[in-house]
């Protein structure tokens, strides 16, 4: 059975990045950059006032000084190239050029005005409220990098370079294949031993909150059904993320089916708790194909695992070591691993104490559900109260 770390190291091997697309910017929030990009020009690319005053030599605007306010005013936008004739003041506003031989802006709380004379309560010194050209970006310099994720705030700085389109990783396609008879979807009559479908929702929100886009398909427990369905998606999907199935019992159909169509499978099985039937393969056509556990919490610990990385691979988002594990916190209770694989336990940490978020069995929702964490145990591995625990957040 391979180790967790070779198994995502075998699944990243084989996902490439991209393709790129170039989008307009107000549709590119949450993309990740597929290239470094620079400034086109300074910003600001000349220099302004930070402040609603007067433009004012600062040498001449000493605590008493008097100095005669020049008819025009340079308001924010067009340069009026308005010169400061010594002994002068201009009346000028915030983001409005500085005017020529003018070298600091006097707020407007700090002078009295009486007419055509401003008398200055506050000395000002050279610069001051003075935005300088280029004090933010420079013309060229990088601003964005390959790989970084664009926010509305990097947007914006987009934006004031006049830049419109920026080069993304498309979104790739996933479709979520959810199988087994015993499921009925809501909404749907459910007879007495059947359940409803809960890893439909699970991983197709799960890949829609990391950027990728999911449809799902429900597939019932019938091995030619599923090779149909499944040559199908295979080829009209990045990936094809199948929940149930993979496991060993009679009626877990998946693995034959995906030999059926010629999948390579790279591995089954890895050493880890919840998830150990995990799977991975390609189809000929280069489509990734996850084979999940069934059970809600052994499908939620795969994907976060291994099919989340891949996907942020897949959208070119720099993850420097996707196995790294966080610290979490101080354990508030004291937690155990007696079995021979690494366990991931479900969760909540608050104010940097972690515990158990409820029963730990893998078809257990509930405590999944409050859980902000998962905390990793190594075989035999015992955590006394207050040490401190690692793992994932969530
Ligand atoms: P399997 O891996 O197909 O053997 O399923 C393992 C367990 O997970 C069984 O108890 C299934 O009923 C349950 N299960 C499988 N798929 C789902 C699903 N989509 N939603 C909820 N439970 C599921
Ligand atoms: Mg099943």
């Amino acid at each position: 059975m391979l180790e967790e770390s070779e198994a995502r190291k075998q699944v990243l091997e084989r996902i490439e990045t991209g393709p790129v697309i170039w989008l307009p910017i107000d549709l590119a929030r949450d993309h990740f950059a597929a290239q470094d990009l620079h400034g086109v020009s300074d910003f600001p690319d000349f220099d302004n006032s930070s402040m609603d005053g007067y433009a004012v030599r600062a040498s001449e605007a000493m605590t008493g000084a008097s100095l005669k306010v020049v008819d025009k005013i340079q308001p924010a936008g067009i340069d009026q190239h308005l010169k400061l004739p010594v002994g002068h003041a201009i009346r000028i506003f915030t983001g409005a050029p500085i005017p020529e031989g003018a070298d600091a802006v006097i707020m407007q709380e700090d002078v009295d005005r009486t007419d055509q004379v401003i008398l200055v309560q506050e000395a000002v010194v050279t610069g001051e409220n003075i935005r300088r050209r280029g004090g933010d970006v420079c013309a060229g310099q990088k601003i964005i990098a390959q790989g970084d994720r664009l926010t509305p705030a990097r947007l914006s700085l987009l934006a004031s370079q006049g830049i419109d389109e920026v080069p993304i990783y498309t979104r790739p396609m996933i479709h979520v294949v959810t199988t087994g008879d015993e499921l009925v979807q809501i909404g749907d009559y459910r007879m007495p031993g059947q359940i409803y479908d809960s890893n439909g929702i699970l991983l197709k929100t799960s890949i829609e909150a990391l950027g990728g886009i999911a449809e799902q398909v429900h597939l019932q427990d019938d091995p030619e059904l599923m090779r149909q369905a499944i040559a199908i998606l295979c080829e009209v999907s990045d990936f094809v993320v199948i929940a149930g199935g993979v496991s060993v019992g009679e009626r877990d159909f998946v693995k034959d089916v995906l030999n059926a169509l010629g999948v390579e499978t790279s591995f089954w099985r890895v050493r880890i708790k919840p998830g150990k039937p995990f799977l991975y393969g390609q189809h000929p056509n280069g489509c990734s194909i996850f084979g999940l556990p069934g059970n809600p919490v052994s499908a939620f610990v795969t994907f976060q695992i291994f099919v989340a990385p891949a996907l942020r691979k897949r959208l070119g988002q720099i993850v420097k070591d996707p196995g790294l594990l966080q610290v979490i916190g101080r354990a508030g209770e004291v937690l155990r691993n007696g079995g021979d694989r690494p366990h991931y336990l479900r969760a909540v940490e608050t104010d940097g104490e972690v515990f158990l978020s409820g029963t730990q069995q893998s078809h257990a929702i509930f405590g999944l559900s409050k859980a902000n964490c998962l905390i990793r145990l190594e075989p035999g591995q015992k955590v006394e109260e207050g040490d401190m625990v690692s793992g994932i957040k969530l």
